[in-house]
């Protein structure tokens, strides 16, 4: 490290504000951000607990904070904080957390809007009692709806959108399900919310399903989460996957199935399969572990190349790069190996910090690709300079060639259902030809899998619908809902 940068590390250390590095890939790596996860539990005496394990499954879709809010079917007991689950729950916190019932919540941030008045569940007084709100995703048209409440005199305590559905819900004179079902109806977006009131718990899906949320059960309890890794960590069942446009109602007599409003067409987030659901969890009755093996295998199918090793980058490509070499019959070696305990870390990312927090974060196995010619599986480019930074460590570390294989299509176009991604400028597929993109990355040939490769391999309940059921806007700039509101389009995520 040169002085200058060791100098920036110190000044940054006293100085700076933090950005947390977490586990996953992040703000050193330029790649997508998850969104937020949600976790919800209904009739089981240890709530808080099961809540606990549950977040800490989903911690990837969110490291900027956590919170549940538990409830006994009377008091609201909550706790929110920024940090990991880990950090932010403790013995005695979770003790405090009486009840049998509650909703939690992880969440992703940009890092101008990391402040704990964001942190959710957000808990509301209103006229019938108590309210907290947990989601998952973006509503595109919330800053209309939020301009229109505030002409009203609706005052706003955070600035996510979450808090959106609290003030429809209060301001509607109709009961609570009716005026949840109202104010959903209102919403364009992709969206999974959980919204506890003191005696009734509703789950709801966007009308096109767009962010993933399923439903468990545990003895006579019920549960929700965002994947469904986290009830195997609780040793409970996966019953099914919430329906677009559907809304759960539980309370005293158990749950009712009720939708508020007719189904789009099917549009789950294809991002999910390829890089943010762990590979444990299922979407849609398809396991994310072998989706991602069959990406591999289509990407073999469609690109084969001469090599000696296949690798991919951890830890979202690994089932692809084992998919790839088993097409192939070219052995699977780790030849990029992920430290897994660099923390957080306060170091803000100058562009020499950028190179060094790459190897912080990543080493090429010297012995595994010196003198190969490697095929190295990534699931995306955003602005390839991440791609550039991994192509370069597997050349410095010996390897004669480099071949980059994308288990997604080029990614082109923002979200605006709750993945945080740069404007379009920034994105490199956006403006720059394949042949440019493999030039700017330093790889000797460079393929994305096709968008027929990709619904062919996510495979599931939904395959012969269009598309497969997926979005796959950020790819082909076909949205499955409005964009625009006002003039306005609202891409990335507002949890
Ligand atoms: S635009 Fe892309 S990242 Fe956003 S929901 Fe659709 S598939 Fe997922």
């Amino acid at each position: 490290m040169s002085d200058e940068v060791k100098r920036e590390v110190e000044h940054t250390l006293w100085t700076g504000d933090y950005y947390n590095e977490g586990t996953g890939r992040d703000d050193i790596f330029d790649t997508l951000k998850e969104e937020c996860g949600v976790f919800g539990v209904f009739g089981h005496p240890e709530a808080a607990s099961l809540s606990y394990y549950g977040l800490h499954a989903l911690q990837h879709r969110g490291e900027e904070s956590a919170g549940m809010c538990v409830s006994d079917g009377v008091n609201f007991n909550y706790h929110r904080e920024m940090g990991l689950v880990k950090e932010v729950f403790d013995r005695d916190k979770l003790l405090s957390l009486q009840g049998n019932r509650s909703i939690g919540h992880v969440r992703y941030s940009t890092s101008g809007d990391s402040r704990i008045q964001n942190a959710q569940p957000l808990i509301f007084k209103y006229r019938d009692g108590d309210l907290a709100v947990a989601t998952n995703g973006n509503i595109v048209n919330a800053p209309k709806i939020r301009r229109e409440l505030e002409q009203n005199g609706s005052i706003f305590q955070t600035t996510s959108d979450t808090e959106v559905i609290a003030h429809l819900i209060a301001r509607s004179s109709k009961d609570f399900v009716e005026a949840a079902k109202d104010a959903l109806r209102q919403l364009v977006g992709g969206f999974a919310f959980l919204i506890m009131t003191n005696d009734k718990l509703i789950v709801a899906s966007d009308p096109n399903g767009l962010r993933p949320i399923s439903l468990g059960r545990l003895g006579d309890a019920y549960l929700f989460s965002s994947e469904t890794c986290a009830f195997e960590v609780i040793g409970a069942q996966t019953v099914r996957d919430i329906l677009p446009g559907e809304m759960l109602v539980l309370d005293k007599d158990g749950m009712r199935e009720d939708r508020y409003t007719e189904a789009g067409r099917k549009a789950l987030c294809a991002m999910e399969y390829i890089y943010f659901a762990r590979p444990d969890s299922d979407l849609n009755g398809a396991n994310l572990h072998s989706a991602r093996k069959r990406m591999g295998q289509m990407l073999a199918q469609e690109s084969f190349v001469n090599a000696d090793v296949v690798t991919g980058v951890p830890d979202s490509s690994i089932s692809a790069a084992i998919g790839y070499a088993e097409q192939t019959g070219i052995p699977y070696e780790l030849g990029l190996i992920k430290n897994k305990y660099t923390g957080r870390t306060f170091i803000q990312p100058s562009q020499e910090l950028r190179e060094q927090g790459v190897k912080m974060k990543l080493s090429a196995v010297r012995r595994v690709v010196e003198g190969k010619r490697v095929v190295m599986i990534d699931d995306s480019i955003v602005r390839g300079t991440t791609s550039r930074r991994i192509v370069n460590l597997l050349r410095e570390a010996g390897a004669t060639e480099v071949h980059v294989r994308i288990t997604s299509p080029p990614f082109k176009n923002p979200c605006f259902y709750g993945i945080d991604t740069p404007d379009r400028a920034e994105l490199i597929a956006s403006s720059k030809t394949i042949e440019e993109i493999c030039k700017e990355i330093n790889a000797d040939s460079l393929v994305f899998l096709s968008n027929e490769g990709l619904i062919e391999a996510v495979g599931g309940e939904n395959k012969g619908d269009y598309k497969g059921g997926l979005c796959m806007a950020c790819f082909d700039n076909e949205y499955p809902t409005e964009t625009h509101f006002d003039g306005e389009e609202k891409f990335g995520c507002s949890c």
